[in-house]
């Protein structure tokens, strides 16, 4: 038995309404479309043709896997962050868009300011950090405290064609030397947060998404040590959690200045060495 692509979606649509709402055609295009081998925007254009038994019974498996609730990214096993391709599995968080303030905030200093070094702290997939060293001409170092993430990371380095060095540390711990520039996503999701996560959250890496009761423990061990790894004229840029900015901002006895992301929430702290 074959089944028309256009068909395999709507198919697909309706199975995936109860977990992903809105977003259930959006997902059936992407599994679809991943099974097929089709940009889910061309999707159209293959509508008629067939999809083999074979296909029909992977898209099935996926389905499955994305009704327990499982994130459509680690299903995929890849998503793009800064137009740049990631792997992406249980070993690390997802790259979220709204993380590319951080990033995009890091390239307009280095080729603003001529920064030569960059740290990326708590690296997770080495979105942050690859797409630095991607987009701008500066070495750049990543660390992280979870083996399975440096590995991830490693792949996608590899994958994006960068040369990034790596190290495992807990935050600055094993870290020698200073920067111009150290960026960081750590965790900072508070405990009430943790109690009410969204059931895809729930399946990615407990460590990399809690900060401490209040979600600050992460910013408190940073402002603690961040100077003597910091070169003077750099800057330390922190992703925060929408209601962090005055209570991590509060943390440094330097300059700060926080950035909105694109919904208008603060969503980047920058503190000046
Ligand atoms: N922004 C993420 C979320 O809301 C949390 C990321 C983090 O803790 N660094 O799930």
């Amino acid at each position: 038995m074959t089944m028309a692509v256009s068909e395999l979606v709507r198919l697909c649509k309706l199975r995936l309404t109860p977990v992903a709402g809105e977003e259930a055609l959006q997902q059936a295009k992407w599994i679809v479309g991943a099974v097929i081998g089709a940009e889910p925007a061309a999707l159209g254009v293959h509508a008629w043709m067939q999809a083999t038994q074979e296909q029909i019974a992977i898209i099935g498996e996926l389905l499955e896997r994305r009704l327990t609730g499982e994130p459509l990214q680690y299903i995929l096993g890849e998503w793009e962050f800064m137009g740049l391709p990631f792997y992406v599995d249980a070993r690390a968080l997802i790259p979220r868009q709204d993380t590319e303030l951080l990033a995009e905030t890091a390239i307009k200093r280095i080729h603003e300011r001529g920064y030569q070094s960059c740290l990326d702290l708590c690296t997770g997939s080495g979105c942050v950090g690859i797409s630095i060293a991607k987009r701008a001409n500066i070495r750049v170092s990543a660390s992280d405290i979870s083996e399975e993430a440096l590995e991830l990371a490693k792949e996608n380095a590899a994958l994006n064609e960068v040369d990034v060095a790596f190290f495992k540390s807990d935050l600055f711990q094993q870290i020698d030397g200073s920067f111009d520039l150290i960026v960081c996503n750590p965790p900072y999701l508070t405990l009430e947060n943790m109690q009410s996560l969204q059931k895809e959250v729930a399946f990615e890496p407990k460590n990399a998404l809690y900060g401490g009761g209040d979600g600050l423990d992460y910013y408190r061990k940073i402002a603690w040590s961040y100077q003597k790894h910091l070169n003077q004229g750099g800057a330390l840029l922190l992703e925060i959690g929408s209601t962090q900015a005055e209570t991590a901002a509060a943390l440094f006895f330097a300059n700060t200045t926080v950035l909105c992301d694109l919904g208008g929430n603060p969503r980047v702290l920058i503190v000046e060495a």
